[in-house]
């Protein structure tokens, strides 16, 4: 050790490495392919919580990689054997519904043949309708479609194991609290809940309080 005066250099805490993870071969595999290496801030704090199987309230901007966190969350633990819905993600537009399906299918892509589908309004419900007569292992909707096939007894949620409620920020200011409160109802109660937003609002705070209640809360501070 040198006893001169310290270089000024900004002393970052390293990024842990995906592979520091508990994570099936085949995630670690489209991990590699997607080219993602070390955890953003927020999958770091987020991911270890999701993968011991429970509730989590994650708060943090945009662009901060929540999507791959809920993403390895749900395929971690998906059986890809079993044709059967298991992952239900909601969001507050058609325009992410997509990018988060595409997504979970660019880090699924290494476990075979994972079936992703999208349920969103301004689309024809014919063309979903027979989609779903195919099956899928996890569905990525808008509230307002998502209930529209639940109430049409469309949905078989027996086997469902992990709601996600995507930028649940603007699924309230859309107005879609009543919407993710009856689709909550037909779910098994036994399941995990992942809650991902981007800012806090006292809305939040209620929804929490009815549909993941004994979540652990993280929030991931943005650099000033
Ligand atoms: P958020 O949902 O927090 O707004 P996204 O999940 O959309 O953010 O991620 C933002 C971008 O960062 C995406 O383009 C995604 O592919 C990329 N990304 C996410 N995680 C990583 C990672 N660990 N390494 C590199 N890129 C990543
Ligand atoms: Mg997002």
């Amino acid at each position: 050790m040198s006893d001169q005066a310290p270089e000024t250099t900004t002393e970052l805490e390293p990024a842990p490495a995906f592979t520091t993870l508990q994570l099936p071969a085949e995630l670690q595999t489209s991990l590699a392919d997607a080219g993602y290496t070390e955890m953003t801030p927020v999958q770091a704090q987020s991911l270890p919580v999701i993968l011991a199987g429970d509730d989590v309230i994650t708060q943090a901007k945009t662009g901060s990689g929540k999507t791959a966190a809920f993403a390895l969350g749900l395929l971690a633990k998906l059986n890809v054997k079993s044709f059967q819905v298991q992952g239900l993600v909601l969001c507050p537009t058609r325009e992410l519904a997509e990018q988060v399906a595409d997504e979970i299918r660019k880090l699924a892509r290494a476990m075979g043949n994972v079936k992703v589908l999208t349920l969103c309004g301004g689309v024809p419900s014919r063309a979903q309708i027979a989609s779903l007569e195919h099956g899928a292992h996890i569905l990525v909707g808008t509230p307002g479609r998502i209930l529209d096939h639940l109430t049409q007894q469309r949905l078989d949620f027996s086997q469902l194991n992990t709601l996600v409620l995507d930028e649940a920020d603007r699924m309230l200011e859309m107005g879609f609290q009543d919407d993710l409160q009856a689709i909550v109802k037909a779910l098994p109660a036994k399941r995990q809940t992942l809650l991902f937003s981007a800012t806090y609002p006292r809305a939040i705070e209620q929804l929490a309080k009815n549909v993941l209640p004994k979540a652990t809360r993280i929030s991931v501070a943005s650099e000033p």
